[in-house]
């Protein structure tokens, strides 16, 4: 059956919510990355898991490739769909479909996004701490890039917060994983296996998550540092005394230019700084926060600069939230490619002074901005509008993830594989764990119709 067949008969139980308007191919083209985009032969906006099982057994049927799509906002060309076919829009699977205050889980609609959800459950006394810099992300989304944030270092990835999920196997079947114990010894850990796939195992409709009670007390501090060793030195001392900083952010100098013009932030200068929040009782907080500075101050810190109303507090995360469009708005007609190797805590100074060197020989600017406490950084490497500029950035990104590699870490910490990453995976992973891989990828999607030319180079 041609495509255009598989359409029409989509159409029978879809209506117009399967379309091949120009606009709307266009918009699910591309993510935000710098891959070349490619247009879907049409976009099919589901309302319903059923509607999902139909749409998939056609597709399997027919051998027509299906892209999932949360809200587009993935950086490594995990929606693109290079080998055309029909993505599949989860967005208006948007709703939160049950809350347990006394469980502190709930149930969603795999469009739901994560600041809907938080709106959503405020009221509540309650949150859901997986907070990547773009709030308009997809929860389904999240669990299918195994996203994190700000939180992490405190509260877990989606790996740790989703209990279980609802999927749509390639061919059209329905299972459901795990569910809502805290544990269970029972049988493989299908969720686990899923969180991560990006699309290439199955479509996730709905996802069991686990919640957090919003702290009694919550106190944020900047503190500046002269040099970027000193910075991280102070990270991985607080981490290694055990305090439970819930967040714990380090922008380089570069980075903190950028976030001080774009966020109008007040009272910082251009220099390494990292940004803390700690959460429980208000004797509790305030115990952490005295160590912590403590330990700043013992690495020449230059003191702590306390965020304490409410406001203050939203302004400076939200300046670390807009890191990436302030590095765009310093670099106007630049695109940006954000790295984001993870090393072992104790290698984090190798790979983050050894990424500076790189970016010095490069000749290209490259803010750094990272989630140290999990000892995962991302450089935004500013691609100048230049013939060579995106392989100058590519060659860069390499040698920043070779060296990651090298101190034992990884390509990625939390963006995921898409297209971007699929060169580094065997050489992080070797050879034998790529055929597992890839005969867990056979066995669930042996036409190969789910989101076809991501995490493996072909
Ligand atoms: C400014 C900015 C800052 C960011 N900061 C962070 C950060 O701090 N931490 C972080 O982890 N990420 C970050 N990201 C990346 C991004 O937000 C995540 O990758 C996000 O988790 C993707 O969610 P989405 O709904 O946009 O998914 P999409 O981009 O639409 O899809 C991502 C992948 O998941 C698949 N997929 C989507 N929905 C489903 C589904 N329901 N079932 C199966 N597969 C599905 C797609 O096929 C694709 O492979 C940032 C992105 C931007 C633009």
């Amino acid at each position: 059956m041609p495509v255009e067949a598989l359409i029409a008969a989509a159409r029978e139980f879809l209506g117009d919510r399967i379309t091949t308007n120009a606009a709307l191919r266009e918009h699910h083209s591309h993510g935000q990355d710098t891959q070349p985009p490619v247009m879907p032969d049409a976009v099919a906006f589901i309302e319903t898991t059923d509607e999902a099982c139909r749409l998939m057994a056609l597709c399997h049927a027919e051998r027509v490739p299906v892209v999932p799509w949360g809200a587009g906002t993935s950086l490594e060309g995990h929606v693109t769909p290079i080998r055309g076919g029909i993505t599949l829009d989860l967005s208006r699977m948007n709703r939160v479909l049950d809350v347990s205050q006394p469980d502190m889980d709930c149930r969603v609609e795999a469009g739901v996004t994560q600041e809907q959800l938080n709106i959503h459950l405020r009221d509540l006394g309650l949150f859901f701490p997986v907070d990547p810099g773009t709030s308009v992300c997809t929860i389904g989304g999240m669990s299918a890039t195994r996203a994190s944030g700000t939180n992490a270092v405190r509260y877990g990835t989606m790996r740790d917060n989703v209990m279980g999920l609802t999927v749509v196997m390639a061919d059209g079947r329905l299972i459901r994983t795990g569910g809502r114990v805290r544990k269970s010894a029972s049988g493989y850990d299908l969720t686990r296996l899923f969180v991560g796939s990006e699309g290439t195992l199955g479509v996730i409709t709905e996802i069991q998550l686990r919640l957090h009670g919003i702290p009694e007390a919550v106190s944020s501090a900047t503190c500046q540092f002269r040099t970027l060793r000193d910075a991280v030195e102070t990270v991985i001392a607080i981490l290694q005394m055990g305090i439970p900083v819930a967040r714990m952010e380090l922008l380089d100098e570069v980075q903190m230019a950028a976030c001080i013009a774009y966020s109008k932030l007040e009272g910082l200068d251009a220099l390494p700084t990292l940004f803390f929040e700690f959460h429980g009782t208000p004797a509790g907080a305030a115990e952490q926060a005295g160590q912590a500075e403590e330990i700043a101050l013992g690495f020449d810190g230059l003191g702590f600069a306390w965020a304490t109303e409410a406001a203050a507090r939203a302004k400076l995360w939200q300046a670390r939230h807009d890191a990436y469009w302030a590095a765009l708005a310093w670099k106007p007609g630049h695109q940006g490619i954000a790295t984001d190797a993870i090393v072992p805590i104790s290698r984090m100074n190798e790979a983050i002074l050894g990424a500076k060197e790189d970016i010095a020989a490069s000749g290209l600017t490259a803010p750094i901005v990272g989630h140290v406490g999990d000892g995962n950084f991302h450089t935004v490497i500013m691609v100048p509008p230049e013939p060579d500029g995106l392989a100058r950035a590519w060659e860069l990104d390499k040698k920043i993830v070779a060296r990651a590699l090298a101190l034992g870490g990884s390509c990625s910490g939390e963006h995921g594989v898409g297209i971007g990453k699929r060169e580094f995976l065997e050489q992080e992973h070797g050879a034998e764990a790529m055929a597992v891989m890839r005969a867990v990828k056979q066995a669930l999607d042996p036409r190969g119709v789910m989101n076809p030319g991501k995490i493996f180079m072909n």
